[in-house]
């Protein structure tokens, strides 16, 4: 029987004491540090438990077209296939317009309490991208943690390159406290000439395209009305996307690579070309994923903390991203976009 969003929402904390406790999720402590650059406030998590946690290969994905081969590649069993670890598991969620299934789970590992993972029941891959259900079921998560007076945002890492480390395809929420992620704060500061139209942040040295929800979207909206906009919205930025990373004449081959950031207000989608970065300073690799893109980049020691900030964290996220060409797709038909800041 599927549950609510409401529902789901309202017993995490509960859920997420049990699951800490029964030791069948791990949580990790961990402190953020602030650290302006470029005129963003960067939240740069420092975790130091994670150092005992390896960092295993990434799995090349991009052609498991269903669990038995994701699970050959991975050379490990879907972690987010049934049966699934009941500590672990929140409840199910259906969309009914698109009759797609799905399973919510806590993050097994987490760093942010009350991390948990919107998985597709079903196997799909990870390099596909989100479909109108699950645009859906993710922003209703995200009304419904608002109604009950918190603020969360969700996160898709798409593709090879873009930090994901699980090939069945799975959309992430956390919760956040305060305004919101940093590079969404800056988001919310443009002042947009036209609505309905994507915009690119033009003080981020990278590739970024954003469209904003209009402002009416709330708990009355119905799945219908959420649709169209997500949908057109998404759509708009996956062609930007693609056209961004079609001007990089050495992106590498296959399924492209982005990260997708979604909030009551904004979609934003994020080109990758590099899933590690090599810090100059201590030639320790940094694996980004959206949440770096969000600007809440995550460290696991005070040296590479020191050298994030003094690589400067836009010219990591320059590093692992694709260059800007808002210049040809304003002029082009590449899709139209605004620019803003
Ligand atoms: P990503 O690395 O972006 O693909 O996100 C997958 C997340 O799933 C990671 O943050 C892992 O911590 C988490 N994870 C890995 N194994 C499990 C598991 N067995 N149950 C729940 N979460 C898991």
């Amino acid at each position: 029987m599927p549950a609510t969003p409401n529902a789901i929402i309202k017993d995490l904390p509960e859920r997420f004491q049990k699951a800490k406790e029964s030791g069948d999720l791990l949580f990790f402590p961990s402190t953020i540090h602030k650290h302006v650059e470029g005129g963003v406030e960067y939240e740069i998590r420092l975790c130091p438990a994670l150092q005992h946690k390896p960092n295993l290969p990434t799995p090349h994905f991009d052609a498991a077209q269903d669990q038995k081969k994701a699970e050959i590649q991975q050379g490990k069993p879907d972690p987010f296939a049934p049966p699934y670890v009941p500590n672990l598991y929140i409840g199910e969620l259906k969309d009914v317009e698109e009759d797609t299934d799905y399973v919510v789970l806590f993050n097994k590992f987490s760093v942010v309490p009350h991390h948990i993972l919107l998985v597709t029941k079903e196997f799909h891959s990870q390099t596909a991208p989100l479909m109108s259900s699950d645009l859906v079921q993710a922003y209703q998560l995200i009304l419904a943690a608002r109604a009950a007076g918190q603020r969360f945002f969700a996160f898709y890492n798409c593709g090879n390159l873009s930090g994901a480390s699980q090939p069945h395809k799975h959309l992430q929420l956390i919760p956040i406290e305060g305004d919101g992620p940093p590079i969404e704060k800056l988001a919310r500061s443009v002042n947009l000439e036209v609505p309905n139209k994507p915009f690119t942040l033009n003080s981020l040295p990278y590739a970024n395209h954003i469209y904003r929800l209009p402002s009416h979207l709330g708990p009355n909206s119905d799945a219908e009305e959420l649709s169209h906009y997500l949908m057109s919205g998404f759509m708009g930025l996956l062609d930007l996307t693609i056209s961004s990373i079609r001007h990089d004449p050495t992106y590498p081959t296959g399924p492209p690579s982005y990260n997708v950031l979604l909030t009551l207000e904004h979609i934003h989608l994020i080109p990758r070309r590099e899933e590690w970065y090599v810090l100059k300073e201590t030639q320790e690799k940094l694996s980004v994923n959206s949440l770096g893109y969000a600007g809440m980049l995550l460290v696991k020691s005070d040296s590479e903390l020191e050298a994030v900030c003094k690589e400067g964290v836009s010219n990591i996220l320059r590093g692992t991203g694709v260059g800007s060409v808002h210049d040809l797709q304003v002029q082009g038909n590449d899709g139209e976009q605004d620019s803003a800041l």
